[in-house]
């Protein structure tokens, strides 16, 4: 039985003072729980840790007899960590993450127990994994699908448990997961962006992707929470009027954490520097009681689970501070949502962030290649980008309080425009020494100094270039990253594999310079690629116009934005970049759509529950009282009494319209569903919950909110927004 309103309110306010006692150094907790490069050094054989680094660094396999040898090392190590059990650890198509725990401990034949595991139980796992979603893949008939590890991501201990990062595939090789279609699309854009990047510097043997995210959550005191029905199943709010103070005073960003908040993060951070990750920033956010907890950037797909694990061990301490944490990206309406920044650049294995501008002209001549190179894949692919960010959570944030819009464009800021615009004008063919000279002057060469004074920033943008990376701001603060990463990079590497052609043509045929052809390649596509950039706010109508003049996509819901994954061009991209096959890309697609309905299902099951079990018997607990009150002024007050009770009277009306409309509404919405659910085919389904159930859940909430604000506040149900959002 959920506790009331009311139980929960007196225990919020009844909450142990926090007390901050960090002692010692950040940095010598750092990765005390993974089995890194210093732990592989205690544990391994030298040929063991020459093994896993080449495997990390250059990607070369790991036979048995060596898996083995690490397996020993590892395991020694976790025990003397106080391990028992280990798991891969994996990341389903469901989005979170996924462990099933094996206790070392086994009986040998001989009856003596010992603790075991070797390299086939580190290399390969088969998980009774057939409740995942697997769109279709892997059917009890097919193949069964295993995990498969991931030395590229250290393994490390969490509580009592070895956990080992995996990927999680078919027998027949599909993924089932977001992390081997990651894997694969950094592989791709290593690839492609290290023989472009050889073209400035021989030396380059491998191009790293990095991320750095940038987490926004809400924490809400935990009783509070829980005594919502639809926070607790749904992760957001369906009702709720909204509060006196809002974030207008805008009093809360960057203002000061609140003690108990603050030995939250204090201990959070704690735990993820033992866990190797490395967190630097933390603040208020905009929101009333949001927060954002930033890392410094690593190698992507470290990045990645970096993110998920730290989502996981937020839930827990989070739990022992009291709170709950929200990553839903819309829990409140009217104010802010979260978002996940996803910073994202490439740095070379000599060192070389791609995308800085250098001290020399050659080096802004490459800053502009990936610059440029960039712009164009999100130009030619922006739908793409757009359906990787797309999820029935992110639906309600984007577009709406500060979040970028579901139109996909770029802001590169002013200075970075008219370098490009100067660009434009470079000659066809071979260059004069004097146009050359000028170029290497006057705009490539003055690509650092404009850069250290580009404060022009531009926060809604949904891919804006920031000095030294570019930032991905539509993901949703629940989401995967491995989505938009996969993404983003397969682009990029498509995109710089035509670079590549192209320059080299214009070098062969036409016997241009190397900086000639790149000027004229660069060129072609700073004059193709124009209606991806856009400097302003990408709010209001007039942008939705110019973006559908432009002929940019505008896909508003999930269902529209997710159908461009398996049309005729995404095929064809990520077979040639050898990221996912066409089985691949449908199955992924398949499993995001029904998520989706799922998703609305589940929230329109809730609403119906709080609409006849709560708000409607609140609002006739109400009337009750209202009731006895006029008849007792009719005792009184005989036929005069209905100028006395003229207000009761109106009041009572009010809320008797309100739950005639706000019964009929549910109901139209419970047949709306039946019919939805009545659909076989799955892209029509989720059609069918965006367009003919979700529609309804404003409705209701109208009235809800409407009831709320009428209904004396003894007898409403649910903690109001202001009870929830500002606590001390
Ligand atoms: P903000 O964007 O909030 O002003 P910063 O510019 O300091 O903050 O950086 C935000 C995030 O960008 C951090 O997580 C940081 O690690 C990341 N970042 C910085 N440089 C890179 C890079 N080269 N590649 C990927 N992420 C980066
Ligand atoms: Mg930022």
């Amino acid at each position: 039985m959920p506790k009331t309103r009311f139980q929960a309110l007196a225990e919020s306010r009844n909450r142990e003072h926090v007390n901050i006692n960090e002692t010692g150094k950040r940095s010598d907790l750092f990765g005390k729980n993974v089995f890194n490069e210093d732990k592989m050094l205690q544990f391994l054989t030298e040929e063991a840790l020459d093994k896993v680094k080449s495997a990390i660094f250059q990607g070369t396999k790991i036979d048995r007899k060596i898996a083995d040898q690490v397996a020993e090392g590892m395991k020694a190590w976790a025990l003397s960590m106080g391990a028992t059990h280990y798991t891969h650890w994996f990341q389903p198509l469901t989005g979170a993450t996924a462990e099933k725990h094996d206790a070392f401990f086994d009986i040998l034949p001989n009856g003596r127990a010992m603790e075991k595991f070797g390299g086939a139980q580190l290399v390969q796992q088969e998980p009774d994994a057939s409740s995942f979603p697997s769109g279709g893949i892997r059917n009890t008939f097919e193949a069964r699908g295993y995990t498969a590890w991931d030395p590229t991501s250290p393994a490390f201990v969490y509580k009592t448990t070895l956990c080992i990062p995996t990927i999680f595939v078919a027998y027949t090789g599909e993924a089932l997961d977001n992390k081997a279609p990651l894997l694969r699309a950094l592989h791709a854009v290593d690839q492609a962006a290290t023989s472009v990047a050889q073209y400035f510097d021989k030396n380059v043997r491998k191009v790293h992707a990095t991320l750095g995210w940038e987490q926004e959550y809400f924490l809400i005191d935990k009783s509070l929470a829980n005594s919502r029905l639809d926070l607790s199943v749904t992760g957001r709010t369906l009702v709720g009027s909204f509060s006196a103070k809002g974030q207008q005073l805008d009093d809360h960003y960057f203002g000061v954490i609140p003690p108990r908040v603050l030995g939250f993060m204090s201990e959070l951070e704690r735990e993820c520097t033992k866990l190797g990750i490395p967190v630097k920033t933390r603040h208020n956010e905009v929101a009333p009681n949001q927060f954002e907890l930033a890392p410094v950037f690593e190698e992507a797909n470290l990045s990645v689970d970096h993110n998920l694990l730290l989502m996981d061990v937020m839930e827990e301490i989070a739990d022992k501070y009291n709170f709950s944490v929200l990553f839903h990206e819309k829990p409140f309406s009217g104010i802010n949502g979260s978002g996940k920044h996803n910073n994202w650049s490439l740095g070379t294995d000599t060192g070389v962030n791609l995308l800085s501008p250098g001290s020399t002209p050659m080096k802004n001549l490459q800053f502009l290649t990936f610059f440029v190179n960039t712009i164009k894949a999100v130009d030619t692919y922006e739908e793409l980008l757009r359906a990787s960010i797309a999820s029935a959570s992110n639906d309600h944030r984007l577009g709406a309080n500060e979040a970028p819009p579901p139109i996909i464009s770029i802001f590169i800021g002013q200075q970075l425009s008219e370098v490009l615009d100067e660009l434009e004008g470079v000659s066809k063919g071979k260059l004069s020494p004097q146009e050359k000279t000028e170029l290497k002057l006057n705009v490539v060469g003055k690509i650092p100094e404009i850069l250290l004074d580009n404060t022009d920033r531009n926060r809604t943008s949904p891919f804006a270039f920031t000095g030294n990376k570019f930032e991905m701001r539509g993901v949703g603060a629940k989401m995967n990253c491995s989505k938009p990463m996969t993404m983003l990079n397969t682009i990029v590497a498509k995109q710089l594999t035509d670079f590549k052609k192209e320059v080299d043509a214009l070098i062969d045929k036409k016997s241009l310079k190397k900086d000639e052809a790149v000027f004229n390649v660069l060129r072609e596509y700073i004059k193709t690629s124009k209606r991806i950039r856009f400097e302003g706010d990408g709010y209001g109508i007039e942008w939705q116009e110019e973006a559908r003049r432009r002929k940019l996509s505008y896909n508003k819901n999930t269902p529209e934005a997710l159908q461009v994954i398996t049309s005729k061009q995404s095929l064809e991209l990520f077979k040639q970049m050898d990221v996912m096959n066409e089985v691949e890309l449908k199955a992924h697609k398949e499993v995001e759509l029904g998520a989706y309905i799922f998703h609305i299902q589940i929230e329109g099951r809730v609403l119906g529950e709080m609409v006849y079990n709560h708000i409607i018997p609140a609002a006739v607990k109400y009337q009750n009282l209202l009731l006895e009150n006029i008849h007792g002024l009719k005792e009184v007050y005989g036929a005069a009494h209905k100028k006395v009770a003229d207000g009761q009277l109106n009041i009572l009306e009010q809320i008797g319209e309100h739950i005639i409309e706000i019964k009929k509404l549910t109901d139209e919405m419970a047949d709306a569903r039946r019919r939805a659910n009545g659909m076989s085919v799955v892209d029509k389904k989720a059609q069918a919950y965006c367009n003919n159930v979700k529609p309804y859940f404003d409705k209701i909430r109208e009235h809800s909110d409407k009831l709320e604000k009428l209904i004396a506040d003894e007898f409403w149900p649910f903690t109001k927004y202001r009870e929830m959002l500002f606590f001390k």
